[in-house]
């Protein structure tokens, strides 16, 4: 069976803020760093509903941060994008804006919520995780399609087995544990994680498909033709639109209405891939590969 073609022609991946209400000790250094200090100055919601609107396509708008609740107005910024055009939000399900988002918000185009279990910020702030999985129910009761997602910090992977327990009592039945990326005590991730630990992740990862590969050591896609700059993009916290979350080429700004799209595909410049994920999707090598 051929697979339904997506209702949606062009994707975006948005950094939308640098609000946080959590301090995760493994959050990318260049985010953390910036969180709650820089490029606090977000667009109004109208202005960037209008901006995916006047590209006079239907869009796929990724949305994370930073944590995407604490954009001002986010609930009305969802419902008015799901009018047109499709959402996925990652978020740490930490504010109280969740009742809301379900009374605003179109199920239907909201293609998926990753709900970021960050267990140790929870405990820190006393939010434990019965919150966590009401939020997750209510949203799952009003049609959305919502996965919790464990970061596997190699601190975190002596507990991980308990967590899991421990949510899939309260309900919950899709977790999803991803790999750390990133440096640990001078060490690099996930090259470091031992023999053992990468036994014990694939063991653990759930529905998450691309923790082999980042374990592997990602295929390379230097010099593959790729759709990233045509019809997939990155947009910065300012609105600046690159290419894709590793290749920093520019098309324009988003909130100042200077956005264009390259016309054709280019070959990936990329030696080391960021974001797995965006490659497999829109590199046209992997597309042939596993068609
Ligand atoms: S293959 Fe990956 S890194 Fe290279 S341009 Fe495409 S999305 Fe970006």
């Amino acid at each position: 069976m051929t697979p339904e073609p997506a209702p949606w022609e062009w994707e975006f991946d948005w950094h939308l803020t640098n609000r946080c209400n959590f301090d995760c000790a493994y959050c990318h250094p260049q985010i953390k760093h910036v969180l709650n200090r820089k490029h606090l100055n977000e667009p109004d919601p109208a202005l960037v509903v209008q901006r995916f609107d006047e590209t006079g396509r239907v869009c796929l708008v990724h949305m994370s941060g930073g944590e995407p609740f604490l954009f001002p107005g986010f609930v009305d910024l969802c419902a008015g994008l799901t009018r047109q055009h499709y959402i996925s939000i990652n978020t740490n399900l930490a504010t109280p804006d969740v009742a809301e988002f379900v009374r605003q918000v179109d199920p239907d185009r909201t293609v998926k919520i990753v709900a970021a279990l960050h267990v140790g910020e929870r405990e820190r702030l006393g939010l434990g995780l019965v919150d966590f999985v009401r939020d997750i129910q209510l949203l799952q009761g009003c049609g959305f399609d919502v996965d919790a997602l464990y970061v596997l910090y190699p601190p975190l992977l002596d507990r991980l087995v308990a967590d899991l327990d421990q949510l899939y009592e309260l309900g919950v039945e899709q977790v999803r544990a991803k790999v750390f990326k990133g440096v640990l005590n001078g060490r690099r991730y996930p090259e470091a994680y031992t023999e053992e630990e990468r036994e014990f992740i694939l063991t653990h990862s759930g529905q998450y498909p691309f923790n082999k590969p980042y374990l592997e050591g990602p295929p390379a896609f230097r010099g593959s033709p790729c759709t990233a700059g045509v019809s997939s993009f990155k947009v910065t916290v300012t609105g600046d639109v690159r290419r894709c979350a590793t290749v920093p080429a520019k098309y324009g700004n988003l909130y100042d209405g200077t956005f264009t799209a390259a016309d054709t595909p280019e070959p990936c410049p990329a030696e080391r891939v960021l974001v797995l994920s965006q490659c497999l999707a829109y590199s046209l090598v992997a597309e042939e590969s596993s068609s």
